[in-house]
């Protein structure tokens, strides 16, 4: 119960001003996940890791949805935002285009971070920052499990993170995705399918975009339960303080 009224403490404090001192990271979701794996949705179970990271020492932890006033990202919120978390499937549509051209600009004029995961990868910010069409080559429910692993170790995005590790996972994203190249791939992986089939995939991508940093984690379909995965919320808490604008 204390992390419930600590999230719940967080997310109603927005409204009334921030300290100067902390740091801000917005969790946004479209609240399409299914309430069975995801009760508190999406951005609830990564705000929750984040949480328990111990980022609140420094960090304001905001839930937003597309439901909520502005699309969760009012004016007043997104201007102090240091870090926009990004999770999005089926409603990238519905999101406004004043709204993503703001986020464009934070990012790229202002040194805003950005974390897009998994289906977001076609989210309306996501294309936009990019510039790159962002798709995948297939998209097939077929994987048995992702082995995911470190490949730049001394990364800040895999500090403390496993070598290796295996997450159940029944949906495969297939290389190449179409995004801007990047030397900066700090997780690759393989998809095992279900005939045991291994395929090779990059599983975590940064860029620098304009004055931002920006991170696309490929894994976190919405009916397995990953942002509930150690590994996967060490590496959330290690993006979201790899993407902080350095002030
Ligand atoms: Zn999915």
């Amino acid at each position: 119960m204390k992390h419930l009224c600590l999230l719940a403490a967080i997310v109603g404090f927005w409204g009334n001003g921030f300290a100067g001192e902390m740091k801000t990271v917005v969790v946004w979701s479209e609240g399409t996940a299914i309430s069975q794996m995801y009760p508190e949705d999406i951005n609830g179970a990564i705000a929750r890791g984040l949480i328990e990271s111990g980022l609140t020492n420094a960090w304001y932890i905001v839930r937003a949805s597309l439901q909520d006033p502005d699309q969760g990202l009012p004016d007043s919120l997104l201007e102090r935002t240091d870090v926009l978390i990004w999770w999005g499937h089926k409603k990238h549509g519905e999101v406004s285009d004043a709204l993503v051209e703001k986020i464009e600009k934070r990012v790229k004029e202002q040194g805003m971070g950005f974390i897009a995961t998994h289906s977001a990868h076609f989210a309306k910010p996501n294309k936009k920052i990019l510039g790159t069409p962002c798709s995948f080559s297939a998209y097939k429910c077929d994987n048995k499990e992702n082995i995911i692993t470190v490949a730049q170790p001394n990364h800040p995005i895999c500090k403390g993170v496993a070598a290796s590790f295996t997450i159940a996972n029944d949906e495969r994203y297939s290389d190449p995705y179409l995004v801007p190249p990047t030397d900066e791939v700090p997780l690759m992986g393989i998809q095992v399918h279900k005939d045991g089939t291994q395929e090779p995939a990059k599983m975590g991508y940064c860029w620098t975009v304009g004055k931002g940093r920006y991170f696309y984690l490929q894994i976190g379909h919405e009916t397995n339960p990953i942002y509930f995965n150690p590994e996967v919320r060490k590496i959330m808490a290690n993006a979201v303080l790899w993407a902080a604008p350095k002030k």
